[in-house]
């Protein structure tokens, strides 16, 4: 058993990259990608255990993007040689506008009537501070009753707290994973396109024309006619596959590492091959 995409408490999830680390051991992954948002800080913090431990831990990322009009997320893999330092650098400055985006989420808030402030929420957050950690002080403070229901009505989307993240282009994204060696990876694509085939089916080919190597087939929210029509399209655009539970812990109740909701995650182990080749391809 393996799984592709993970994170820690550097980005929003609950496990430091030790318990993270850990829990693989525990459930017995053969290899494990932390695919944090925005940041490496976890995946650096966890190759000291995961050695120790003799998991093969593989470097990753996930990036918000905007593409089509709309955001989609992107993962990245550095299978065989680590990251650059201008891809660490220019993740620093996303850092930057998300500190930007927080800031405006907390006036917007303040301006609903909700008692809370910049500091507050980013205690809750290490190396990041997300929408996540901001759902956590909410909860904490009595505005919502769990997590979901903080999303649900201060800040998703569709409701009424919601601000504006300024995202990078998904076009400046792959080249920047693919000019530091790295093999991008659509993430969920259950959440693109709103699921519409067709329209999906247009948007993987013209990504594959932009540089994307692989589409993550397996995850969570896949339903078993999801996984076959994702694993088709990478197919027919001559694409790779990748998968995972997308595990935020205590963020994220129902996943569990390796085997996702209810054990509705089987992510081929020859995946941990198949992107090392995708990362040699010219
Ligand atoms: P941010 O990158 O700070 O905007 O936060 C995005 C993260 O919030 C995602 O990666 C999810 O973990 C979480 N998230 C976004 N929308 C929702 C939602 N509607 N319900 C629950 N969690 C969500
Ligand atoms: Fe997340
Ligand atoms: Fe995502
Ligand atoms: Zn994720």
């Amino acid at each position: 058993m393996i799984d592709l995409h993970s994170h820690t408490d550097r980005s929003d999830g609950t496990f430091t990259p030790d318990e993270l680390v850990a829990e693989a051991v525990r459930v017995g992954l053969k290899a494990l990608a932390i695919t944090d948002h925005d940041t490496f800080a976890g995946y650096d913090a966890a190759v000291g255990p995961a050695a120790l431990a003799g998991l093969e831990l593989i470097c990753g990322i996930e990036l918000s993007t905007r593409y089509q009009g709309g955001s989609v997320h992107l993962l990245g893999y550095f299978p065989v040689t680590p990251p650059s330092e201008e891809l660490r650098a220019w993740l620093r400055f996303i850092l930057e506008m998300r500190r930007d985006r927080n800031l405006r989420l907390i006036s917007k808030l303040q301006s609903l009537g909700v008692d809370i402030t910049l500091s507050e929420v980013e205690t809750m957050g290490r190396t990041l501070t997300g929408r996540p950690h901001f759902a956590r002080v909410l909860v904490d403070k009595g505005y919502a009753k769990d997590i979901q229901n903080a999303f649900d009505l201060y800040l998703d989307e569709s409701a009424k707290g919601f601000v504006h993240r300024q995202e990078v282009p998904m076009e400046e994204a792959l080249e920047r994973i693919l000019g530091s060696g790295g093999v991008p990876s659509l993430a969920h694509p259950v959440r693109v396109a709103k699921n519409n085939w067709e329209k999906l089916a247009g948007y993987v080919e013209d990504l594959a024309g932009l540089g994307m190597r692989a589409v993550e087939v397996y995850h969570s929210d896949h339903s078993p006619e999801n996984v076959s029509y994702y694993a088709s399209l990478a197919e027919r655009f001559h694409l790779g596959a990748t998968g995972g539970s997308d595990f935020h812990g205590a963020n994220k109740p129902l996943i569990s590492l390796g085997t996702g909701k209810r054990n509705n995650l089987h992510v081929p182990d020859a995946l941990v091959d198949g992107l090392k080749e995708l990362a040699a391809r010219a």
